[in-house]
């Protein structure tokens, strides 16, 4: 029988990309986003997948979208936390509301999420939780201090868990992409991208949200068992841990 996926942010750019390469993997896939309904249901239009509309910074919210989707398609047995914002900002002119808006999102997310689908994962004795950091959760980030913050708090947090996990053979682990052609990266003045973004990614170029989307394939795979509370980096050479 076929596992049920719940990917975050799974309805644009790398989420979207995850939620593709699971189904073709055979599972089922559920993918939530926050308020681009437009998008939205062309991508359900388009791939077939059931999507989900939710805020990940609500607790309650999250256990209540949860709860839909294990009624509708089954326990969750992967979980990929890959919903996430940016509201860059030097630190001199950031606001609280900037702040919390990205730790909400991009770090409380994450126990929001992860939360609410441990207590099947262990009583089935399964599970799979994937969390997409970035590589400026490892380098730090002039301008983000508020993102780098919480990105580095998702690879505390997985491999915290992974240590609580193992018993149970539920497995975490994380991905910090490095830049990688989506809408957020996109919204880059070309000037930036091409005179100071892509110069410093060896490979020259950027990643495309499938190169991330395949690592989440193997995470979640059964080859995968024996690897927890580790950190896939693929960032094109641009930086190494
Ligand atoms: P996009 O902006 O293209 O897509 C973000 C997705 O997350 C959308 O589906 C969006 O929903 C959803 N989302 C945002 N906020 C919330 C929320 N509060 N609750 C529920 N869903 C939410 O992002 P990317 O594909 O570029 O990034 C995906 C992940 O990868 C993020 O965690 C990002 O930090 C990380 N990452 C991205 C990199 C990149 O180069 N692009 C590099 C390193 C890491 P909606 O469509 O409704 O807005």
């Amino acid at each position: 029988m076929s596992r049920v996926a719940l990917v975050t942010g799974g309805t644009r750019g790398i989420g979207a990309a995850i939620s593709i390469a699971l189904k073709d993997a055979g599972y089922k896939v559920a993918a939530t986003y926050a308020g681009n309904d437009e998008k939205a249901q062309a991508f359900k239009a388009a791939n077939g997948i059931g999507v989900y509309k939710w805020d990940v910074s609500n607790y309650e919210a999250c256990g209540e979208g949860i709860a839909k989707i294990v009624a509708e398609l089954g326990p969750i047995e992967v979980l990929v936390n890959n919903a996430g914002i940016t509201r860059d900002s030097m630190f001199h002119k950031m606001t609280p509301q900037q702040w919390h808006e990205v730790i909400d999102t991009n770090l409380t997310g994450l126990f929001n999420m992860t939360h609410q689908v441990w207590s099947g994962m262990r009583d089935g004795n399964f599970g799979r939780i994937i969390n997409i950091s970035s590589i400026n959760g490892q380098k730090g980030q002039a301008g983000q201090a508020n993102y780098s913050a919480a990105k580095a708090g998702d690879l505390g947090f997985t491999k915290a868990l992974a240590q609580e996990g193992a018993s149970k053979s539920i497995t975490v682990n994380a991905i910090c992409p490095g830049y990688i052609g989506t809408e957020m990266v996109l919204a880059v003045p070309e000037k930036v991208l091409n005179e100071r973004i892509i110069p410093q990614i060896p490979v020259g170029r950027l990643g495309k949200p499938e190169e991330i989307a395949r690592c989440v394939v193997f995470l979640a795979s059964d080859d995968a068992s024996f690897i927890t509370g580790s950190t896939i980096t693929a960032n094109g050479g641009q930086f190494f841990v």
